[in-house]
């Protein structure tokens, strides 16, 4: 296991992440490949949502939303991608992986990070309703915890953005032609 030093998250760029299990592919590479995640979700009418864990240059687990579908208020994309991460691995740490999702995590998804041993996460734009790794909370860098995560935010923050507005102006949009029909 590496001891390495980890940085508050305002501090991380691109290239402090040199020394991490970082894929050979860029970030924005591999975000676009939850963005299709988060399209399936939208194509299910669910909010879109996508995470991929990446794992020596390879995509280990997807995951998209599935609250609706599945009724299950843990139905989130991570959550999804770490359960199939770890059933795929075999074991429930996911040490040397980094998790691609769309929206900054909520409070669940960072503790099941953490719980992973998840060195490393990108994610596309913040949730100030809801974020839990800078927003209205930072469980990244808690020192009262046994784990740390490295954090890299807004990686294609305004495609990951522009999907979710999108997605939300066509849901008022479908209500309010249903309160005309
Ligand atoms: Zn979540």
């Amino acid at each position: 296991m590496t001891s390495k030093k980890i940085k508050g998250a305002s501090r991380i760029s691109p290239s402090s992440l040199t020394h991490s299990p970082t894929p050979p592919r860029s970030h924005e590479y591999w975000m676009r490949r939850a963005i299709a995640e988060a399209g399936k979700a939208a194509a299910k009418n669910e909010v879109p949502i996508g995470c991929v864990i990446v794992q020596g240059g390879k995509i280990i687990a997807r995951g998209h939303n599935l609250r609706e579908t599945s009724q299950d208020p843990a139905g989130h994309a991570e959550l999804i991608a770490i359960r199939k991460a770890a059933r795929k691995r075999g074991s429930w740490r996911l040490l040397e992986t980094v998790l691609y999702v769309t929206l900054e995590p909520c409070t669940m998804c960072m503790g099941a990070i953490i719980l992973a041993r998840i060195p490393t996460i990108v994610f596309g734009c913040y949730d100030p309703k809801g974020g839990a790794a800078g927003s209205l909370f930072d469980l990244s860098n808690d020192p009262r915890l046994n784990h740390r995560v490295e954090l890299l935010p807004r990686v294609l923050e305004t495609e990951c953005s522009h999907m979710l507005s999108d997605f939300f102006t066509a849901l008022r949009e479908r209500k309010r032609q249903a309160r005309l029909t």
